[in-house]
This record gives C-alpha cells, sequence and structure tokens, in this order.
C-alpha cells in the first residue's frame, strides 16, 4: 500500500475530508415514504425521448410522494460534449413540464453539473486510496489491448481483474517511479478480493429480486491524471452525487442493470447506505421483422425537438408516454391519467413500442377537446419558434382565426380531428387566410380540370353565381341557391342522373358544388363549405369565387 503522504501529494493540500461533504449536505428532512429522484442527462447529445420518458417518471414518483425531483447533468465526457445541449434539455424539461426541483438558484444539494463537483469526488478517491479500497493504475492503451487481446486467446472474460490487473498490486517503489516519471494514470477501484464466485443481490423496484455475478473487474473510477478537471468515471460519480445529493430511489435506464454489482461494492466501500433502484426498460420501434431500441441516431423521432418541432401538445405526449409507462393509463381519459400516479411495479420489463400513428391519433383526440382559443393561443406560441411566415397572419387576424377553427368544432357532438399537432395547423386551416391561401393551397387549375366540367360551363356557372350571390346564413338555403343555379346551368340534380346519361350534362350538382369548393378553398376536400364562407365572410367568398371565372 502507498504511504498517505504519497497518497495525499496527489491531490490539493485543502481537498476537504468526506465528513466536511457529508455535514454539507446533509439528510433531507422527508416524510415517510417520500422519494428523492434524478435524472442524469448526458449533454454528449440531444435529450432522447427516453430522458423525458425516465424524466417524467421521477417527477411523478417525486411530486407523489412529497419528495423531490432534480436534474444533475452527467458532463464528465467532455470530450464528447455538445454545443448547445444544455439549453435544448431545458426546452425539453420545460415543454414537458418536467424541470428540475433544485439547480443552482434554488437547491442545497449542488453544484448539478458533475464538471463542478470535481473537489467533492477527489475528496472520495483519495479516501479509497488511503484505505487501500482503489489504486493508481498506470497501464497504457497498448498494454490494456494486449491483456484483452491475451484475454481473448485464452478464452476467458476480458476485463481488468485478478492477475491481469497488473497495477493492482504493484510495489510502492514501482508506483513511485511512475509518479517520479510523471506517467498519466486512473485511479480504479480495487474489486473485493472474495468477490469471485460470490452473487450479488438486489431487490429493483420494477423486476423484483435479482441476482447476478459479483463484480471482479476494478473499474476505474477516476479518469486520467493529464486530464483538468479530473472527473470520475459514471459509477463512481453515481455513487458519490446519488449519496451526497441525498437520492433515495434511483430510476435509470436498464443498460445499468449489469452495473449494479460494482455500484453495491463502491457503496459498501464508502460505506453509503445502499440505494433503492428502478430499472426502466427503453422504449422501442418497430423494424421489418422485430424491434429494436429507438436510436438517437437512426430515428428522428428519438429526439425530443421531434416532438416540440412538429408541435405535438406535451399533455398529449405525456398522456401516451404514461400510457407506454402502466398500461392502465392508457385506458383511462387524459385527464385522469395526467393526474393518476405511475406505480412503478406496473412498469414492464420489456421496452414499449413508440407507435407514432398512434401517438398521433392521442393527439388529434386530445386537440379535438380543446376550445379554438385553446388552440390558437397554442398554435401561436408555437408558431413564434416555428414558423415565422404564420406568426404575422395570426397576429393580425385572430378572429378570422377563431371562426376558422369553430367551423365543425363550436358545438358539435364530434369535433374535426384536423390537428394532430400544431404544425398541421398550416395545411388544415391556412387556406381561410388570405395571405396564405394561395401559398397552401396552389393554384387550383389543375383541381378544376380534374373535374371534368367545359371551361365555358364553369365560366358562365361562376359569372352568374358572383352576380347573384347572397351570403345566407342557414346552411340549407345557402346551398339551394347552389343547386338552383347548377340546375340553371344543366348540371345534373344527381351524380346517378348524371351517370345514367353522361353526354345530356355538363357534370352533376357534385361537380358544380366542388368547383366551388376548389374555388372557395383550394381543394377537393375541406370542412364543411357553408360554414366555411360564414367564416370567410361575403367579400372573400366572392373575391374567390371571381377567380372561376376568368
Ligand atoms: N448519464 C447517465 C446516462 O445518460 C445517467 C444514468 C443514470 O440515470 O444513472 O445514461
Amino acid at each position: 500500500m502507498l504511504d498517505r503522504a504519497v497518497i495525499d501529494g496527489l491531490f490539493p493540500a485543502d481537498l476537504p475530508e468526506p465528513a466536511y461533504w457529508e455535514e454539507q449536505y446533509p439528510q433531507r428532512e422527508l416524510a415517510e415514504g417520500a422519494k428523492v429522484t434524478r435524472l442524469g442527462p448526458s449533454p454528449t447529445g440531444f435529450i432522447h425521448i427516453g430522458g423525458i420518458y425516465v424524466g417524467m417518471i421521477d417527477r411523478d414518483i417525486a411530486t407523489n410522494t412529497g419528495g423531490a425531483y432534480l436534474v444533475r447533468v452527467e458532463d464528465t465526457d467532455q470530450s464528447r460534449e455538445v454545443e448547445g445541449a444544455l439549453e435544448q434539455f431545458e426546452r425539453g424539461f420545460a415543454y414537458f413540464g418536467i424541470e428540475s426541483d433544485e439547480d443552482a438558484s434554488k437547491g442545497a444539494y449542488g453544484p448539478y453539473l458533475q464538471s463542478q463537483r470535481e473537489q467533492i469526488y477527489l475528496t472520495y478517491v483519495r479516501h479509497l486510496l488511503r484505505e487501500g479500497k482503489a489504486y493508481l493504475c498506470f497501464a497504457t492503451k497498448e498494454e490494456l489491448a494486449d491483456i484483452t487481446g491475451r484475454q481473448q486467446a485464452n478464452k476467458v472474460p476480458t476485463g481488468y481483474y485478478g492477475k491481469w490487473a497488473i497495477w493492482r498490486d504493484a510495489s510502492a517503489e514501482d508506483v513511485a517511479a511512475k509518479l517520479a516519471e510523471g506517467a498519466p494514470y486512473v485511479v480504479r477501484f480495487r474489486a473485493p478480493a472474495d468477490a469471485d464466485g460470490q452473487r450479488a443481490r438486489f431487490v429493483d423496484a420494477i423486476r423484483g429480486r435479482l441476482e447476478h455475478e459479483a463484480n471482479r473487474n476494478d473499474a476505474v473510477i477516476l479518469k486520467a491524471s493529464d486530464t483538468s478537471p479530473r472527473l470520475p468515471t459514471y459509477h463512481f460519480a453515481h455513487a458519490v452525487d446519488d449519496h451526497l445529493m441525498r437520492v433515495n430511489l434511483v430510476i435509470r435506464g436498464d443498460e445499468w442493470i449489469s452495473s449494479v454489482p460494482l455500484h453495491l461494492q463502491l457503496f459498501a466501500a464508502l460505506e453509503f447506505e445502499p440505494i433503492e433502484y428502478a430499472h426502466i426498460a427503453p422504449l422501442m420501434k418497430h423494424i421489418p421483422g422485430g424491434k429494436r431500441k429507438l436510436s438517437k441516431r437512426k430515428d428522428p423521432e428519438a429526439g425530443v425537438d421531434f416532438y416540440i418541432g412538429a408541435g405535438f401538445p406535451a399533455d398529449a405526449v405525456l398522456y401516451y408516454l404514461r400510457g407506454l409507462a402502466n398500461g392502465r393509463l392508457a385506458e383511462i381519459p387524459l385527464t385522469e391519467a395526467l393526474a393518476a400516479p405511475i406505480q412503478l411495479d406496473q412498469c414492464g420489463v420489456a421496452g414499449p413500442l413508440v407507435d407514432l400513428v398512434k401517438l398521433e391519433d392521442i393527439s388529434a383526440d386530445h386537440i379535438a377537446t380543446l376550445s379554438g382559443q385553446q388552440i390558437l393561443d397554442a398554435v401561436r406560441v408555437w408558431a413564434a419558434t416555428y414558423d415565422a411566415e404564420l406568426v404575422p397572419v395570426l397576429a393580425a387576424e385572430p378572429e378570422l382565426a377563431l371562426r376558422a377553427l369553430a367551423v365543425e368544432r363550436d358545438g358539435v357532438e364530434n369535433p374535426r380531428k384536423d390537428l394532430r399537432k400544431w404544425s398541421d395547423f398550416r395545411d388544415a386551416y391556412g387556406f381561410f387566410f388570405p395571405q396564405l391561401f394561395q401559398l397552401v393551397t396552389g393554384p387550383a387549375d389543375e383541381r378544376i380540370a380534374a373535374l371534368n366540367v367545359a371551361p365555358d360551363v364553369v365560366r358562365a356557372f361562376a359569372q352568374d353565381l358572383v352576380d347573384t350571390y347572397e351570403h345566407r346564413d342557414d346552411p340549407a338555403d345557402w346551398f339551394n341557391q347552389l343547386r338552383d343555379l347548377a340546375a340553371k346551368h344543366g348540371f345534373a340534380p344527381n351524380p346517378k342522373e348524371y351517370k345514367k346519361n353522361p353526354d345530356a350534362y355538363p357534370g352533376s350538382i357534385r361537380e358544380a358544388s366542388q368547383l366551388v369548393r376548389v374555388a372557395i378553398t383550394g381543394a377537393t376536400r375541406s370542412p364543411d363549405l357553408h360554414a366555411t364562407t360564414q367564416a370567410l365572410g361575403a367579400e372573400e367568398t366572392l373575391r374567390r369565387l371571381k377567380a372561376l371565372t376568368n
């Protein structure tokens, strides 16, 4: 074992002792059963929808038990840090209402960025070194690769353990010589010597009792000494941070289950109380012939900005995610499901499939329950970031927007489900706005041509309509003027008659109304035509009809 003086010489002289941090971060005063949870996003990329999924569960459990939920930014891999990631975290958490209860401005357990916790980690690394529970390892990349190669050739498990762990039992002289050379080193945890053949047993809040081979690998706990700041590995930071932040329920992805045996050894070595774990199954994607984890690299829908940018209402996404976490929540209405607590023991152990079609349906159903005003407000907030052209249009004509949204929405039993997300607004309602009409519909000529009505009949019919148009309130009255006019211009009264004798008519009432529909809405499918003209007003309706006369 190294001399204490040698060990201490590796650290700042004023580095506090563990007792200092213990005092600095006292036990929380918690009611019985209160859970302190945390999310540990790494700014090595943009946040995954799976991060929101886990954060939602963290947030829910903390709130429902009267505990606290915190976000700890796990930025120990500084070489892989992505610019703008932190801002994107903030945006994602704010959108989905899973902001941290604690941060630099309001929290007694910070800093909440691992890169700012160097002193804390170093205290505990020094402590383990002094106790002989950790050691310096000077193995070079080449040596490590060589060890792995020989292990593979010998068909034994790869890793840094037992006789392969060349610095585990190095003499003080060898270590001193390396230090004198200024050789870089990492600090490794000394896996308990009796770990071989032992089993690690623990209870997972989702999976129940689990058992794994005990860890015998001498995991790196502090990264290379020639980097600054000197940061720990995930494993060590997890133990130190979750202990000192007084987290009592670690909810994390199930890729960490296999690390629990190491984590339990670290907690024991550090003399920390072990923490309860809940390992969440990952969100999956359906692919031909099976499924795989939703991948940030391959699937745009894995990123949170996909949902925010498209303008899926947060409540719809949360409702969907809650249903994935606890199947029973998918069976109850949204408002109830958002308020009902998520139960860890009802989370599945197989990853749930993310089905965007399902999400769109849920979202359309949800939006259909909102008022025109609520929709308009949300679309405006969304457009402020994602559709600069829409912003002035909505600002200039909020009344028109509300009238448009009221079509087949207000006072009807089954409102239109034409919006699945806010970005659908332009396609579904853009035609109402004179400024956007041509932009969203494009030229109507082709659609009119497809109706196969002779152009001179179209013009004559349209001219007559423009000359005699009455902007009638009553839908039947309004439609009757079209019917009468169509009859006057020789259109068959119904498609059946027309079909029987196509040469006798220029078209049927169906074609005649489609002409009007295309002129007014730019499309052959639209919301109720009469209601649409009411929303547009007489002047704009006429203006659009006039276009048919050219
Ligand atoms: N930074 C880790 C990750 O992104 C956090 C895991 C945890 O929650 O402990 O996977």
